[in-house]
């Protein structure tokens, strides 16, 4: 991209129309106008040819970044590729005009999807039961932490803590908050999982649950889950599992035959819709036998060969979330299911866990690595050695957009200062995993020989390196005229 793109306030120029009428040839009716309220000007409103719209708006999309261009290696996020034909199964016109108030007898259809989709996700997870209304991850450990502290309270007591290891994602504490508990947190040992010494002394009767990211944000399975979860469960606590990193796990490692009481699932990351950018996503929660008269409504029945909306469950936490969800969100996690079936799912995780690794050994010895444990789906590097140069993470993840790579999520986990947190996910080739250990490699390089360059980076890139400090203290939202 040479030039900057100008607003589209800026391309105005007063008379410039995209459409014109063909002149009237009828008397016209001023009563009617008046009677639908047109509005004669709208003060600064851009005025523009039909071309220059459609150019103004095709070049803007052409500078976002996405999964269909490039390698896309944002940890602890799987931004794979989702294949373009559950896009077009969700498309069909029977799904796409379907009324969100149709009556349970018109969607017949539709509800056997979502329960299809609740048995596959039970039969992935070894949960009992799943609902499948959350809109989001986050939401989904709202959602799971209302049944625990709707579960614990029938119990006789909802208790005022949750505890929340170092490694776990940003999510966790403040759902757990945002559910009334005040969050304690858990240390990690030096293999960068749960240290169980730390989890015994802190687990007590005032605890409600465990927050358990697996694989945590280091990209390390918890290989403890049983003693956890038994040091938990014998204080009368629940153990929640963040499972968005499910494509780690798929057909390998089912939470409800470990101890886990419940799970969230992120559909946008690992069934096959692309994550990011603020479209419809969906956190399914599963939980187990005993939670299940805490889901919220309705649940779906079936009786005979009927499915019925049941919303006459009085322990439920009640309604989470509009009509059926993210519908057409569900419908393309049970088309990549389906079309995948058991071998291909435990394929994603085998492939996830292998570019992961790749990358890991390829870098090793090139960037710092905090912890080196084996990892699932995805591998921590720092800036300690780089830093030494005056280099920061910063700099290398702003070089790589030079090599036309996505930046890794940085400075996350707060555990590993400089972080650099990579996730190649299991689409990526190993050419395109050799291009992206080339460029790390390359860049490695520069930091020893020319830190400048980094420092200086993007030097290719559609805008130069930003003040993200005044961006966010001052940002300009509004635009104040022509200069
Ligand atoms: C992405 C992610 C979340 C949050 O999911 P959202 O859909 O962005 O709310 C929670 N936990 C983990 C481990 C994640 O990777």
């Amino acid at each position: 991209m040479s030039r900057r793109e100008p607003l589209i306030f800026e391309i105005s120029g007063e008379g410039k129309r995209g459409f014109l009428l063909p002149p009237l040839d009828v008397p016209e009716n001023k009563e009617i106008l008046k009677t639908i309220r047109v509005r004669n000007e709208i003060a600064g409103f851009p005025e523009v040819t039909e071309p220059e719209v459609v150019r103004h708006f095709t070049r803007l999309s052409q500078t976002n970044f996405c999964v269909d261009t490039s390698f896309y290696p944002l940890g602890s996020c799987t931004m794979k590729y989702s294949p373009k034909i559950n896009e077009k199964i969700a498309s069909f016109p029977y799904f796409l005009n379907c009324h969100p108030l149709a009556p349970e007898d018109l969607v017949q259809g539709n509800l056997e999807i979502i329960k299809l989709l609740e048995d596959y996700l039970c039969r992935i997870t070894g949960m009992s039961s799943f609902t499948l209304w959350p809109a989001a991850g986050a939401h989904g450990e709202l959602t799971g932490m209302m049944i625990i502290r709707a579960a614990l309270t029938a119990r006789g007591n909802p208790r005022k803590v949750v505890l929340i290891p170092d490694s776990a994602h940003g999510t966790n504490p403040s759902s757990a908050h945002i559910c009334g508990y005040q969050v304690r947190e858990i240390k990690s040992n030096e293999e960068g999982t749960v240290d169980l010494q730390d989890l015994e002394k802190m687990m007590t009767d005032e605890v409600a649950a465990l927050m358990l990211t697996n694989p945590n944000t280091l990209g390390i399975f918890e290989k403890d889950i049983h003693r956890i979860a038994e040091i938990v469960h014998q204080r009368g606590g629940l153990v929640y599992m963040d499972g968005a990193n499910m494509n780690a796990l798929l057909g390998k490692f089912r939470p409800g035959d470990h101890g886990v009481d419940v799970i969230h699932l992120n559909l946008h990351k690992t069934f096959s819709t692309p994550h990011g950018g603020g479209g419809p996503g969906a956190g399914p929660v599963g939980v187990t036998k005993e939670l299940e008269p805490f889901l919220p409504i309705p649940v779906i029945r079936k009786e005979g060969d009927k499915y019925i909306l049941e919303n006459d469950r009085p322990l439920s936490i009640g309604r989470i979330r509009t009509f059926f969800g993210n519908f057409l969100v569900l419908v393309k996690a049970l088309a990549y299911i389906l079309s995948l079936g058991g071998e291909g799912l435990k394929e994603v995780a085998e492939i996830a866990v292998l570019n992961a690794n790749y990358i890991r050994k390829s870098l090793e010895g090139i960037y710092h690595l905090k912890y080196s444990s084996p990892t699932l789906h995805e591998c921590v590097f720092s800036d300690k050695w780089q830093r030494e140069k005056g280099v920061q993470n910063v700099d290398i993840a702003k070089r790589l957009i030079d090599y036309g790579l996505h930046p890794p999520t940085m400075s996350f986990p707060l555990i590993v200062p400089g972080a650099l947190m990579i996730e190649p996910t299991e689409t990526e080739s190993k050419d395109e995993l050799d291009a992206f250990i080339d460029a790390m490699k390359k860049i490695a390089r520069e930091a020893e020989e020319n830190p400048e360059v980094l420092k200086e980076a993007p030097h290719r890139a559609y805008v130069r390196r930003l003040d993200e400090v005044a961006a966010a203290r001052n940002p300009v939202l509004r635009w104040k005229g022509k200069e």
